[in-house]
């Protein structure tokens, strides 16, 4: 019952601009007097009373909330906490993820975890990936390349989501993130504030509220945006275990097959990331059991190099899931923009983008630095300039984030070709006579202001 509600609430139709603009002078006018309130992370939660809100019970008053203890929420809160500003995350699990598998994080995602302070630590867990080569699935090598020989700065790593998302969680003060806390209705008050409403019935306005929701953001779709749209294939993922020492070279190592593509990354002395592509018409229904997954993902390559049967067969149940990739292409005019009245996109919410390029998580990070330095800069000028900050972050983003997710989905569809024709030309001539691993990885070239 609670749940229908709150789907219904959060279908809820978008403000008008008209009226968000209005609701922007009233909230700059009279919501941001105060000049210390968004520093000094002890000073978040402050009592109101409940005649600045119409309805009952009170609501609890926020100068900055974040919506989502992924990697966007967790980046977000850290790097505004490093610049002195104070947030309060809502997760709506009772806990970190801990399940889950790898990802594989580029120089650009290195950058801002450096400037976040947490770099190091993450490095000393996971192996520095040399290279890439890829084969056919009848085990032929097509090509191989070493990252340093296109590009010395490049460093690749993957790592595990749960020790990245823990890492992040611990830069923060105690109580910064507030578990089971599922966001179920959100609305824009007369003082210009978001009030937000949680499944358990507590209410919270924040001046600034951070949608780090994730692909089905329930802030986006409040904001506008459409339904992330399913491109054709699903992938599972799994994180296999060695326990005495996995014995493979730290590099990618890619399968091409017609339809199908599949891979594995070492990630550390005793654990390696799989995954499987497959093209599919629909999504399928969701599958939860393990079992189920472990077999269907072996079906697909069970005439594949053995490795990667071995790669499976050693794979914790916990650790395998299936995922339909989906995107959202962000069209400019169509599409509405990343900020709207205080409230702000980052991450998968504002662009899911399929993992083709390994640069969904990269970009969260990014986009997670970008906002934090011009929020921070803009809180210190005054209220007044926030709204512009949180533009600025949308168009300066904006033309990084849509290229790229474009060209993640041109490379899964070049990569999921069935036709045998084409893909005797991708595996014989294109990937060992033509393509460059340079130009590829150009995308991961990214300066931003230091924290
Ligand atoms: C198969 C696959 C492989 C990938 N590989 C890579 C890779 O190698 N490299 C890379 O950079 N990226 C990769 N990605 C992309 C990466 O996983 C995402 O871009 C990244 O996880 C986005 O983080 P996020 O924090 O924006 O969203 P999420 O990780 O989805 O986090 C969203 C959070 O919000 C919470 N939430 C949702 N709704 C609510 C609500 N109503 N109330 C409160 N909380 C809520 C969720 O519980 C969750 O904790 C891959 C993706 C896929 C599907």
């Amino acid at each position: 019952m609670a749940k229908s509600l709150a789907s219904l609430l959060l279908n809820s139709p978008l403000s008008p601009p008209s009226s968000f603009s209005q609701s922007l002078h009233h909230l700059q006018a009279k919501t941001f007097p105060q000049s210390q309130s968004y520093s000094g992370v002890g000073t978040r939660t402050k009592p109101i009373s409940a005649s600045m809100v119409e309805a009952q019970p009170p609501v609890r008053k926020e100068d900055i909330i974040i919506v989502g203890a992924g990697i966007a929420g967790l980046a977000t809160a850290v790097s505004l906490h490093r610049l002195g500003v104070g947030s309060l995350v809502l997760e709506q699990a009772e806990s970190l993820r801990t399940g889950g598998t790898s990802l594989t994080l580029f120089k650009n995602g290195w950058g801002v975890l450096d400037a976040m302070g947490v770099g190091n630590d993450l490095r000393s867990q996971f192996l520095e990936i040399q290279g890439m080569v890829v084969k056919s699935e009848d085990g032929r090598e097509l090509r191989s390349f070493r990252f340093k020989d296109e590009d010395e700065s490049q460093e690749v790593r993957a790592v595990e989501r749960r020790i990245l998302l823990e890492t992040l969680a611990n830069q923060l003060p105690t109580d910064s993130i507030h578990f089971s806390s599922k966001l179920a209705k959100i609305e824009r008050i007369e003082t210009g504030e978001t009030l937000l409403e949680l499944e358990d019935g507590t209410r919270l306005s924040g001046k600034i509220v951070i949608g780090c929701d994730g692909i089905r953001s329930p802030v986006a779709k409040w904001m506008g945006f459409s339904e992330p749209r399913y491109v054709g294939h699903c992938a599972f993922r799994g994180l296999g275990f060695f326990p005495e020492r996995m014995p493979y070279e730290p590099k990618v190592n890619y399968v091409y097959g017609r339809g199908l593509r599949a891979g594995y990354v070492p990630v550390s002395p005793t654990k390696v990331y799989w995954f499987i592509c497959f093209n599919s018409p629909s999504p399928g229904p969701k599958i939860t059991d393990p079992s189920v997954l472990k077999k269907q993902a072996r079906e697909l390559v069970r005439n594949w190099p053995s490795e990667l049967l071995n790669i499976i067969d050693l794979t914790p149940d916990d650790t395998i899931i299936r995922t339909p990739l989906v995107d959202r292409w962000l069209w400019p005019a169509i599409s509405p923009p990343a900020s709207s009245g205080g409230v702000v996109l980052v991450g998968d919410a504002w662009h899911p983008m399929t993992p083709n390029l390994g640069q969904g998580a990269c970009c969260a990070l990014e986009d997670a630095v970008v906002l934090a330095k011009k929020l921070s800069d803009a809180l210190r000028l005054g209220p007044e300039s926030v709204e512009g900050a949180l533009r600025l972050y949308g168009s300066e983003r904006w033309p990084r984030i849509f290229p790229l997710t474009m060209r993640a989905n041109l490379v899964g569809s070049l990569l999921q070709w069935d036709n045998p024709v084409v893909c005797s030309v991708r595996n014989n001539v294109i990937v060992p006579k033509l393509v460059r691993l340079g130009p590829l990885l150009e995308h991961t070239n990214f300066e931003f202001e230091p924290l």
